[in-house]
């Protein structure tokens, strides 16, 4: 045992739809806990992979659609460090109260994490500013993810590239702000690329958006998207500072003139 104190645990909240898995028996078959336990289990994953002695990593829950306040009361986003985020076909049913609460979470400087469909979330939207819309297709192309920052740390540990045999499309142009860090694009068998990784800094917070993820492919069961997941919640970590909106009157630290 050290004698220092163990670090916290970095506090991620999977947040998912969990319509499709409880509609669809071929989704249901890939993520028969749905999509959100799937993703969790990179984090627990990573706690049993470290050695006995060590103090977990991370601490992860998981929040649903359905659940009250969609699972995230402000008790659950103020112990949230990251929170990653999948829906897809009911991002109206999103309460607008629920997304000003994650916004002003991510402004304080809690990370987040876009899956996929979630491009068209109102939280993403939000924080872009922009349509965030784009190109997609499904049948069945392969999807070759470049990796197009090999320092960057999302892109630790991964090849020049890799390849999911079978996803959705997604093609440019994309509708988003300019990122402030490119770490993968994607190139379709049908000929389209994307840019399928990408990062931005919003007020305090980190935000990433990762293009992989329809719910008809086991995506999240591969290996190096879910080293992806990984390292982009340790990328996306709060810096340690809570940036507040507040703006106050200030008091001036030396004497100032006196006005004649
Ligand atoms: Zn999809």
């Amino acid at each position: 045992m050290s004698e220092n104190a163990s670090p916290a645990p970095l506090r991620v909240t999977v947040w998912n739809e969990f319509r499709h898995e409880r509609k669809n028996p071929a989704v249901a078959a890939i993520y028969p806990n749905g999509i959100h336990e799937c993703v969790a289990g990179v984090f627990r994953d990573a706690n049993a992979a470290a050695g006995a002695g060590d103090a977990p990593e991370f601490a992860v829950r998981t929040a649903t659609l359905d659940e009250p306040e969609h699972g995230l009361p402000p008790a659950v986003l103020d112990a949230t460090d990251v929170l990653i985020w999948w829906g897809h076909e009911h991002h109206r049913e999103v309460a607008d109260e629920v997304v000003a609460r994650v916004h002003a979470r991510v402004l304080e400087g809690m990370g987040l994490v876009v899956l996929h469909s979630a491009h068209l979330s109102k939280i993403f939207k939000a924080l872009m500013g922009t349509s965030c819309s784009l190109k997609w297709r499904e049948a069945n192309d392969k999807e070759r993810l470049w990796v197009v920052n090999p320092a960057h740390a999302v892109a630790a540990g991964l090849p020049e590239y890799f390849e999911l045999p079978a996803e959705e499309m997604y093609g440019e142009p994309f509708g988003i702000p300019e990122p402030d860090e490119l770490v993968f694009v994607s190139w379709f068998t049908g000929g389209e690329v994307f840019r399928s990784g990408a990062c931005w800094r919003r007020g305090g917070g980190r935000v990433f958006y990762f293009r992989p993820g329809h719910e008809t492919y086991p995506t999240y069961h591969d290996a190096n998207v879910r080293r992806v997941l990984l390292n982009a919640v340790r990328w996306a970590r709060p810096a340690g500072v809570k940036l507040s909106a507040r703006c106050p009157n200030t008091a001036p630290l030396e004497p100032l003139p006196v006005a004649a």
